[in-house]
């Protein structure tokens, strides 16, 4: 899989969204998932096919706005010779401006991040959306060791899902079994079979999580103190080892300590997430205590050390709601830019030219233009969410728009 940014990701979410929240007059906007190892042309003929049932729709109109929705489709894949690497999707159909009639085939074609597994062709008044979403969805993977003086049990949490990968038992005898051995070589043989057990369970542990790529961290967790004899003893190998994020006490062991450790490090685990966004904004406010240069902050401060090319890592607040507006007079041409706080209303200006009306020509979310003049001049960009109190303070006390300078630029 590949690396995603954090502005990529800002931008399909935002894509999705919107997309979720469109309907077609009638059963006439079309989804399609085209997997990376199908062909183009089997697309087309399926697509060509299609066209042809939905000559039987009854409303007119219905029927129009599907073929037109085919039609749109089929000219955007002759445009690849062959699907991208993670295949395709396409949304298309006739989206309603206003009464009916007023129509208008929108298409979107997204190249997803993770590989499409099934092809799908749908029709339906909303576009079908969950593949993607689901692709989307965190999928960060942690490893889980439930463990105890009788058993271990590994998992992997992926995302929400969980995998219960095996359980083995230790085979250490418990106080019981003790009989008439003396309690000091009884306690000696125990101490061993522990010894033994541990060792096991790092190899065990070793088999099933060191192989994974971003494997982000590992839990562990059993009742008692066997656990914490584990994590203490470095059993583990050392990578793993250092991947331990967190040790909690359970009251089970096995499957059910599996998902009770899932839901005692829920907080932790959230945690883990955002601690880069933390990281991100810590940096920016260290440099601005300390040599202050190195810092921009507000959005016209910001957008001019970015048309300078001056910026390093560009931070903006996922929670900004601001648009940037270019006007242009009807009258004698005049353009100017400037940034409003509202998302529907289409705003209008006075010329300073000459006192004409200026109409809206253009509107993004600031967001957008900014990360856009950022990418431009290769600058970082990260999109912090509001979760923590440093994304917070970021929003309410920057006004979500804050820089990290490449070197000062007076
Ligand atoms: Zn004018």
């Amino acid at each position: 899989m590949s690396k995603r940014s954090s502005l990529e990701l800002y931008r399909l979410k935002k894509l999705i969204e919107e997309l979720e929240s469109k309907e077609g007059r009638g059963t006439e906007l079309v989804s399609l998932y085209i997997p990376p190892g199908r062909q183009i042309a089997d697309a087309m003929n399926n697509l060509r096919e299609e066209y042809g049932t939905a000559a039987n729709i009854k409303s007119k109109s219905t029927r129009k706005n599907v073929q037109d929705a085919i039609e749109s489709i089929m000219q955007r894949l002759k445009l690849f010779k062959i699907p991208p690497p993670n295949g395709l999707i396409v949304f298309s159909g006739a989206i309603p401006r206003g009464p009916p009639g007023s129509e208008k085939i929108e298409t979107y074609v997204i190249e997803p991040p993770e590989p499409i597994s099934i092809y799908y062709y749908r029709c339906d008044s909303k576009f079908f959306l969950d593949p993607i979403k689901e692709m989307l969805a965190e999928k960060d993977i942690y490893g889980l060791i439930v463990l105890d003086r009788s058993s271990a049990t590994f998992a992997i949490l992926k995302g929400r899902r969980v995998d219960i990968l095996e359980t083995i038992t230790s085979g250490v005898p418990g106080k019981h079994d003790a009989g008439g051995q003396s309690a000091r070589r009884f306690q000696r043989l125990i101490e061993l079979a522990a010894h033994d057990f541990y060792k096991r369970v790092a190899e065990h542990a070793e088999k099933h999580f060191l192989a994974i790529e971003n494997l982000k961290g590992i839990i562990i967790g059993g009742p008692g103190p066997t656990k914490n004899e584990f994590y203490n003893g470095n059993y583990l190998h050392y990578q793993l080892q250092s991947k331990v994020i967190s040790i909690e006490d359970l009251g089970y062991t096995e499957e059910p300590g599996v998902y009770e450790l899932i839901e005692k490090a829920k907080e932790v685990l959230k945690d883990v997430e955002l601690i880069r966004e933390k990281n991100l904004v810590q940096e920016f406010l260290g440099l601005l205590v300390k040599s202050s240069n190195y810092v921009a902050y507000g959005e016209n401060e910001v957008r001019e050390k970015l048309e300078k090319g001056a910026v390093k890592i560009l931070l903006i607040s996922a929670g900004i709601e601001k648009y940037r507006i270019k006007y242009k007079c009807q009258s004698c041409g005049y353009e100017k830019e400037a940034t409003i706080a509202n998302k529907h209303d289409f705003s209008r200006e006075t010329c300073e030219k000459c006192g004409g009306i200026m109409y809206e020509e253009e509107r993004k979310s600031i967001i957008e233009e900014l990360a856009k003049l950022a990418e431009e001049t290769k600058a970082q960009v990260e999109i912090i969410s509001t979760e923590t109190s440093e994304g917070k303070m970021l929003l309410s006390s920057f006004g979500g728009i804050v820089a990290i300078l490449r070197y000062v630029n007076e």
